[in-house]
């Protein structure tokens, strides 16, 4: 579906340029449903606007299905928006003179369907998020839930590929947050890619993969999970488990021995070097000693209770 291969993205300010995407590598496949989690500034929303089309970046690769998206004219890149793509927002960006109806209607305003036609589809569209008899009411008459289910039914009425939604349930308590879950959830069901971003791990769980960003860079798996107490927990029991089951296949001592000594090596590299290179360092023997030294980062770093939230 997408793919981006080290990209950055600087914006400028002032005299000096801010580095807000260092060398952001990952795909999303067809179909996924993924998870962006990363603290306030950490450049989600700027990650999210060039995955949009809505902005540009400076280096790198953005491949969205087979085309390189880099600096399109604003028609090609408002063409592939609209055919691709559906945005949905923390703040939900209706019309506040528009009623749900009409604001549900608008993307097909744009591509010139008549009032008649894009009217019947808007109450398809409101009646499938729960909103049929919502259609003639204000987005000031309407409950935040409400309205994200408008701007939901907005973002699918032109059918896109890939729903991106930056912090859709930030605005929203943790019942309705559960609520607009659910209907993304039955979306992605229909066969729709979604992407989602957010600060709130409920919703993150919620997804079957999560990407995880800081200061602007892709987090390893591992890094990842090292920097999440609730996490390395899982991190280590995978880690043993994969253990185990290298030494079943090797099924005989030497092997397991070997595994041992990379563990034991790589726990020794680990205790000298400051947090931060443990993890990379770990990685490195990880790599070395194939799968079981996992485990020993697992060991060298056990859960890392003053580690980042
Ligand atoms: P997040 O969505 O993870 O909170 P953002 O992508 O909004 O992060 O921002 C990442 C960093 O880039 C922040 O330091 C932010 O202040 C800065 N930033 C975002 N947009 C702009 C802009 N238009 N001009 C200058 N700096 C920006
Ligand atoms: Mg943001």
């Amino acid at each position: 579906m997408l793919r981006l291969e080290k990209v950055n993205k600087y914006y400028r300010v002032g005299t000096h340029s801010l580095h807000v995407l260092r060398d952001v590598d990952f795909h999303v496949a067809d179909g996924e449903f993924v998870s962006i989690m990363g603290a306030s500034g950490s450049g989600k929303s700027t990650l999210l606007n060039i995955l949009g089309i809505l902005d540009d970046y400076d280096a790198g690769e953005y491949w969205l299905g087979d085309t390189l998206i880099r600096s399109l004219s604003e028609r090609r890149a408002a063409d592939y928006r609209n055919r691709f793509i559906g945005f949905v927002f923390q703040s939900f960006n209706l019309l506040p003179f528009k009623t749900a109806l009409e604001n549900v209607a608008l993307p097909l305003y744009y591509q010139g369907v008549t009032r008649r036609k894009r009217n019947q589809i808007a109450a398809q569209y409101l009646e499938r998020v729960g909103l049929r008899d919502w259609s003639e009411h204000l987005p000031s008459e309407m409950s935040g839930g409400q309205k994200q289910r408008v701007a939901i039914a907005r973002a699918l009425i032109s059918k896109p590929r890939l729903i991106l939604a930056d912090e859709p349930t930030g605005a929203l308590d943790s019942e309705t947050s559960k609520q607009i879950m659910d209907l993304m959830t039955e979306i992605h069901r229909t066969g729709i890619t979604v992407l989602v971003v957010t600060h709130d791990p409920e919703v993150a769980a919620r997804t079957q993969r999560t990407i995880r960003l800081r200061d602007g860079k892709v987090l390893g798996e591992h890094e990842a999970s090292l920097s999440n107490p609730r996490m390395a927990v899982v991190s280590e029991a995978a880690a043993a488990k994969a253990l185990e089951r290298a030494a079943d296949k090797a099924g005989d001592k030497g092997a397991d021995r070997a595994a041992d000594r990379a563990a034991d090596k790589a726990a020794d590299k680990a205790d000298k070097a400051d947090k931060a290179e443990k993890a990379d360092k770990a990685d490195k023997a990880e790599k070395l000693a194939d799968k079981p030294a996992g485990a020993a980062r697992a060991e060298a770093d056990p859960v890392s209770p003053g580690a980042e939230p």
